[in-house]
């Protein structure tokens, strides 16, 4: 049986992932966060002390598998749950190094591939559109300007301890866009056939209206 594959990419901090965990409810499908997949190794590299020359072939022994549990993705590492572990800032910048180097993406590619075939997915990333699901039903690029993006994250820590500065955030988020698109191998980019949705100025509900309008559209 043919599955249905919808690929949202964008940026860190579009909303990707809040907007495609609705959205894949909505539908009945599974969503898949392949970030976390990318969090996943680098937490897998950094606890091992991993240097970059290594990397290539210490990502070799990172066993990286998904669950799901009642639709919602949970991340293994072996038998470990690392699902909140890989929700520092300092996993996200070494997410975002680690995922250039083409030893990594191809570990993952893969994995994420097979889940496309075997599932009707939403798949969400910065590649899935350009390289993972060049074929996918759908292809969603969702942006934001950089400080609405700084601005929602701030909103989103500000609640719990530790809050690092607006300016902090705002500064990470430009510097890992930054990496994400001038990488050599898979960077972030709008696919050629993707729709493109800017959510500067649009609500929650409203991005989510809008991204389901154009995959009912399309399926
Ligand atoms: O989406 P999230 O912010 O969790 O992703 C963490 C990092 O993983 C990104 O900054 C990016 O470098 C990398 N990534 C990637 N390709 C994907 C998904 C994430 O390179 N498909």
């Amino acid at each position: 049986m043919k599955t249905v594959n919808i690929a949202i990419d964008g940026p860190a901090g579009a909303g990707k992932s809040t907007i495609a965990k609705k959205v894949s409810a909505e539908l009945g499908y599974i969503y898949v966060d392949t970030g976390a997949m990318y969090r996943a190794v680098a937490l897998y590299l950094t606890e091992k002390g991993t240097a970059e020359e290594d990397i290539p072939a210490e990502v070799k022994g990172a066993d990286v598998s998904l669950k799901f549990v009642d639709g919602v993705q949970r991340v293994y590492l072996g038998d470990r749950d690392v699902s909140e572990l890989i929700r520092t800032p300092e996993i996200s910048m070494a997410a975002s190094k680690t995922s250039a180097v083409p030893a990594v993406r191809a570990r993952l590619f893969d994995l994420q591939q097979k889940l496309a075939k075997e599932n009707n997915v939403i798949m969400d990333g910065r590649d899935i559109g350009t390289v993972v699901l060049p074929h996918a039903d759908v292809k969603i690029f969702l942006t934001a300007s950089a400080e609405e993006r700084a601005s929602r994250r701030y909103k989103e820590l500000s609640e719990k301890p530790g809050c690092p500065a607006y300016q902090e955030i705002l500064d990470d988020i430009i510097k890992r866009d930054y990496q994400d698109m001038h990488r050599e191998t898979a960077p972030l980019k709008q696919a050629e056939d993707a729709v493109l949705v800017d959510s500067t100025k649009l609500s929650l509900d409203e991005v989510v209206a809008e991204i389901t309008r154009i995959i009912r559209e399309r399926i």
